[in-house]
């Protein structure tokens, strides 16, 4: 059975939700009963890169408080108007390694496919704020071109599915892409990179699931979560569901001032993702892009931080400290 809302006829609840996103800063101001003296500038900076925020996530958010480590990821601040030395549009420099339209091939054996140049949500932090998603979102004729890179190429034997947020793409098109990926035989495993499921829990239903599932390759949902206050209860039971349907749930946190540079945060964090059968992987300082300054963080006190981890909790809940370097052949561990 498909899981829906009573307004079946609507489609699937998570593309309701998907849709009625707050876009507005002035909604989200009064929704969260924050200082009005915010919206001058929170309407400035949105005018450089959208407000978008789904309701699912703003319920997670604390009433009144300025300093939700929730809301800072998504509430535009007059800080990211002010110019910053060192810090640039396409910082990965991604441009270059994008042979063919949707595909990025970076690192050795695995491919990127930018599977839709949309996300459920815009993290002021974001390193794509500026990324060029509409010439990288092909019609499934380009698709080929994408597929036929792969199939050309044996040493790729992981695909993984990016964006923009991945999960932003219908079953159908999912389902479509999967069984053509399934169909190469060097692929062995299939990646799924979103942050959908954290801020839409409901995009995790049986049509979801069955695209999944059903195919003979080694699969991961890495999910992208910051904070333990966005693992509520409704995440935790999409994220059982996706490990009863056997798997593998990792997480990636970015490093963020003033939403999780506190020991107490990354180990709380850890904690509670474990507890939901998801262990951590990186832990990413931030992407030099233009309007994020204000996130980032002494590479000192990262170091610090990590240790911390290091020393209050197990090996494997500890997730590797990483920062992408232009043309680097991985992610590059920081020591
Ligand atoms: C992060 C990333 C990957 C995956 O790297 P892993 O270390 O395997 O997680 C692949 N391609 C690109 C372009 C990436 O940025
Ligand atoms: S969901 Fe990911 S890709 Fe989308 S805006 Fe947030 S950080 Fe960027």
């Amino acid at each position: 059975m498909i899981h829906r809302t009573a307004d079946t006829w609507q489609g699937p609840r998570w593309q309701n939700e998907l849709t009625d996103l707050i876009r507005s800063p002035a909604e989200l101001i009064e929704l969260l009963e924050l200082d009005p003296a915010l919206l001058p500038s929170a309407l400035a900076a949105a005018g450089d890169f959208a407000l978008r925020v789904p309701r699912p996530y703003a319920m997670r958010i604390r009433k009144g408080d300025a300093h939700d480590p929730l809301l800072r990821q998504v509430l535009p601040l007059g800080d990211e108007l002010l110019a910053a030395p060192g810090y640039s549009a396409d910082p990965l420099q991604e441009k270059s390694t994008n042979p063919v339209p949707g595909l990025i091939h970076k690192y050795p054996g695995r491919v990127l496919l930018i599977v839709s140049g949309s996300c459920a949500i815009n993290c002021r932090y974001c390193f794509r704020r500026h990324f060029p998603y509409q010439d990288n979102n092909p019609g499934r004729a380009a698709w080929q071109r994408a597929l036929d890179y792969i199939a050309a190429d044996s040493s790729i034997t992981e695909v993984i599915y990016s964006g923009g947020d991945p999960l932003s793409a219908p079953d159908r098109h999912l389902t479509w892409l999967t069984q053509a990926v399934e169909a190469i035989a060097h692929v062995r495993r299939l990646r799924i990179h979103s942050r959908l499921p954290v801020v839409i829990p409901s995009r995790i239903d049986d049509e979801c699931l069955s695209w999944m599932t059903n195919h003979r390759l080694d699969t991961s949902l890495v999910i992208h979560s910051n904070h333990a206050n966005e693992i509520d209860a409704h995440l935790a039971e999409a994220l059982g569901r996706v490990r009863a349907a056997g798997i593998t749930l990792l997480n990636q946190t970015v490093l963020l001032k003033g939403v999780n540079d506190s020991l107490a945060a990354l180990h709380e964090l850890s904690e509670r993702l474990f507890a939901c059968g998801v262990l951590p992987y990186y832990l990413h300082l931030l992407d030099k892009v233009t309007g994020a300054q204000h996130f980032d963080l002494p590479v000192s006190r990262a170091l610090e931080l990590h240790q911390g981890l290091r020393d209050t909790l197990p090996g494997y809940l500890v997730p590797k400290l990483v920062r992408e370097v232009p043309g680097a052949h991985s992610k590059t561990p920081v020591v």
